[in-house]
């Protein structure tokens, strides 16, 4: 049955995960009523599985580096990073309990190896200064009353309930993994009260290519690549480090970051080329001479043996079938053709993208409220007044590495310092 109740808060904050509950801690002040309104039943279910369940909540790069992993965007968060950026996020979270360390590719991630640890004392924080989370409360609209105070409307199991409030913030995060809660409907909120939402796309997102050979190297891992992408035989892009093979194409760190550029090409309706570079510390002529060395020094061998000694085993079968030389052909045998054919395929292991995958396994969204519309020091609308942003929810994304949560706690930072004022 439905019910009609009216409630007046000082703020409210739309989403509890990383931005929103930082945002709610920061904005803080005795005399100030604050609410949080979380559409699932449990507060930041994102923030607990990321990075595979051990969060990995920021990164080690200096500020210069950090920021360009945000792409030309990333100017926005200049603001927020220079008041609260990766060393005062864990210092923070020291003053909370949690101690960390740095892995490979400079990532940080709790000692515990466990993001709930995280969501928890933020959780802990927020219940200690008697700050209310309404859990199962989906906000389905917001619009302005003659008093110029907004007017929320929720849904939750019992019904209908309206909220009034003075100040919104709309930490409802971008669209991927739309199970956690992050369904897009914050851009939903935002149009209603006159924001621009530039157009959003999956990022972080895996790659599916033409063909069956992906799918025979399922689970295999390469690690120290350059893969290029490759439009009409022109590079448009490239990124060196790990991928990994899926039951339908790539994915893993740069196929990661490389897929925001794969996505725009594909929706503009270009052939994509993925090109796998095996042996990027050799150039061609290197690479040729390491070859000729090989096979004389082991010409008595097969043509398999030379395969081991530069391939993954589970890479031998799909190369023979491509080069189609026969794996037992004596090394001896092989010719300068068959060198050639071997050579270009380790430098050019080339995949022609079928697609990309949706929303449902995109790390990140790339679009949402455009920048142009926050004022980046403060997070506040410059179309309506009162109305603030924070997070995912916002025209922000970057690649793996820790950047993509320390966005959500900067920018929910500085909307708290504000409103705390
Ligand atoms: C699998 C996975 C792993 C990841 N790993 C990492 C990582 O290790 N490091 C990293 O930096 N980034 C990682 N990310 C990205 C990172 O988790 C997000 O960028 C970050 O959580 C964004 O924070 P946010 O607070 O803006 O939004 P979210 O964390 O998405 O939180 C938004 C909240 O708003 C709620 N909400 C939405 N709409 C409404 C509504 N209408 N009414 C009420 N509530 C609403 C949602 O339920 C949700 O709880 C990962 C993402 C995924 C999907």
């Amino acid at each position: 049955m439905n019910k009609q109740v009216f409630e007046q808060y000082d703020i409210i904050v739309i989403g509890a995960g990383p931005a929103g509950l930082m945002t709610a801690i920061e904005s803080f002040q005795p005399n100030k009523k604050i609410l949080i309104l979380e559409k699932k039943f449990k507060p930041a279910l994102k923030l607990r599985i990321a990075g595979k369940g051990r969060c990995n909540i920021t990164n080690d790069a200096n500020f210069k580096e950090f920021i360009s992993h945000f792409g030309k965007n990333g100017r926005f968060l200049k603001y927020a990073f220079s008041e609260f950026f990766n060393t005062d996020l864990l210092e923070y979270f020291n003053k909370l309990g949690i101690s960390f360390k740095l892995e490979r590719g400079n990532r940080y991630f709790p000692k515990s190896d466990d993001a709930n640890e995280i969501a928890e004392v933020l959780i802990k924080k927020i219940n200690s200064l008697k700050i209310k989370i309404k859990t199962d409360s989906d906000v389905k609209e917001i619009i302005k009353n003659e008093n110029d105070d907004f007017v929320l409307t929720i849904k939750n199991s019992e019904g209908i309930l309206t909220l009034i409030a003075k100040n919104v913030v709309i930490a409802t995060g971008g669209k991927s993994y739309p199970g956690t809660g992050s369904d897009g409907s914050g851009y939903k909120l935002a149009t209603q009260l006159g924001h621009k939402i530039t157009p959003i796309i999956p990022a972080l997102v895996p790659i599916e290519t033409q063909g069956n050979i992906a799918q025979k190297l399922q689970g295999l891992t390469l690690k120290n690549v350059n893969v290029e992408v490759r439009c009409e035989n022109k590079k448009i892009d490239e990124e060196f480090g790990e991928m990994i093979f899926t039951d339908s194409g790539v994915s893993g760190p740069i196929i990661l970051s490389l897929s925001k550029t794969i996505v725009k090409l594909l929706i503009k309706g270009n052939t994509v080329n993925i090109i796998i570079d095996l042996k990027p510390a050799l150039d061609h002529n290197t690479l040729d001479k390491r070859l000729i060395r090989e096979i004389k020094n082991n010409n008595k061998k097969i043509f398999k043996s030379l395969l081991k000694s530069l391939l993954p085993s589970s890479l031998i079968p799909v190369f023979i079938e491509i080069l189609g030389i026969s794996q037992n052909k004596k090394l001896s045998e092989i010719n300068s053709e068959d060198r050639k054919k071997l050579r270009l395929l380790l430098k050019d292991f080339s995949f022609e993208v079928k697609d990309y995958k949706l929303f449902n396994k995109a790390i990140v969204t790339s679009g949402g409220i455009s920048i142009k519309e926050i004022n980046p020091q403060t997070m506040e609308s410059r179309i309506v007044k009162n109305l603030f942003f924070a997070g995912e929810v916002i025209d922000i994304d970057a690649d793996t590495g820790g950047y993509n949560i320390q966005a959500a706690f900067s920018t929910g930072w500085v909307a708290g310092q504000y409103l705390k004022k």
